[in-house]
């Protein structure tokens, strides 16, 4: 069978499946299988393929088709201005998360020398963003996974940044080392029993871990709030990613731990997604 009658018969299965994008799925899914770019697939979608190569494809194309997501599959996902090593330890970089990306840059314009911290770095792909964005800032990323920490420090080898960086395994109420100018935080927000009804992507696949904010969804958010003020410098900028709902509340935990807010971004799809503020 040929590139094109596979891809074909594939994306028919996706559809069947209700898989939204199940051509360019199944294109990036060959991809993988041969070991190419998805240029080559669509420039010689008549090359024929190898018994191997097809059951392999087959074999990606029935976990799609049972929705683990494309990220999960190709162990990739690109994000700010590279590509990510991602896997199912860690949550799959959402575009969502490049607005605190462009908040941070945007603040930091005319600094050197700084240290962010970024508490629960995940797969590393906020903080490493900036440091490959700003060759004179230092980071340190903490997090609970130890996977986690090894993804990140994969993806800085990739991203030629890891001797700029530093990784602890560590609970956010345990850690206590350092003073940083600038703290940001992708943390676990979601209510831990509307989990279940997020896109079945996301609910059955991504690490619940990264995505569990406990009883009322705040549960971490307190903590690394908390724990910023404590950490960060006099004057120093705390940039945190928040559920569409929780703007309010954070306003006035950050207000008692004695932060002015600065702003508050919206996201590509309308909702209040993260909140820019100074220690003061
Ligand atoms: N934004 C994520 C989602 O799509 C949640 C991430 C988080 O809890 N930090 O559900």
């Amino acid at each position: 069978m040929n590139i094109n009658s596979a891809i074909n018969q594939a994306s028919k299965i996706l559809r069947n499946k209700l898989i939204k994008n199940s051509q360019l799925d199944c294109e990036i899914l060959m991809a993988k299988t041969i070991n190419k770019d998805r240029n080559f697939i669509l420039l010689n979608s008549n090359n024929s393929l190898s018994k191997n190569d097809l059951n392999y494809f087959y074999f990606l194309v029935k976990k799609r088709s049972l929705g683990t997501p494309i990220a999960y599959l190709t162990n990739k996902k690109f994000f700010w201005n590279s590509e990510f090593f991602v896997t199912n330890d860690t949550l799959i970089p959402r575009p969502d998360s490049e607005l605190v990306v462009e908040n941070i840059l945007s603040l930091s314009k005319y600094k050197s020398k700084i240290n962010v911290l970024d508490i629960g770095i995940g797969s590393g792909c906020i903080l490493l963003s900036i440091l490959k964005e700003r060759k004179n800032f230092y980071g340190t990323g903490i997090d609970i996974s130890k996977k986690c920490l090894n993804i990140s420090r994969i993806n800085a080898i990739n991203l030629k940044v890891s001797s700029r960086l530093k990784l602890y395994k560590s609970d956010v109420d345990k850690f206590d080392l350092g003073k940083y100018d600038i703290i940001v935080s992708n943390p676990p927000y979601i209510v831990n029993y509307k989990i279940k009804y997020l896109e079945r992507d996301v609910a059955k696949f991504e690490p619940k871990q990264a995505l569990n904010g406990g009883l009322d969804g705040f549960s971490e958010i307190r903590k690394v709030v908390k724990k910023s003020s404590e950490l960060i410098k006099k004057n120093g900028k705390f940039i945190l990613e928040i559920g569409f709902d929780q703007k309010n509340k954070v306003i006035n935990l950050l207000k008692k731990e004695g932060f002015y807010i600065n702003s508050i971004q919206k996201d590509l799809g309308d909702n209040d997604r993260c909140i820019v503020s100074t220690k003061i």
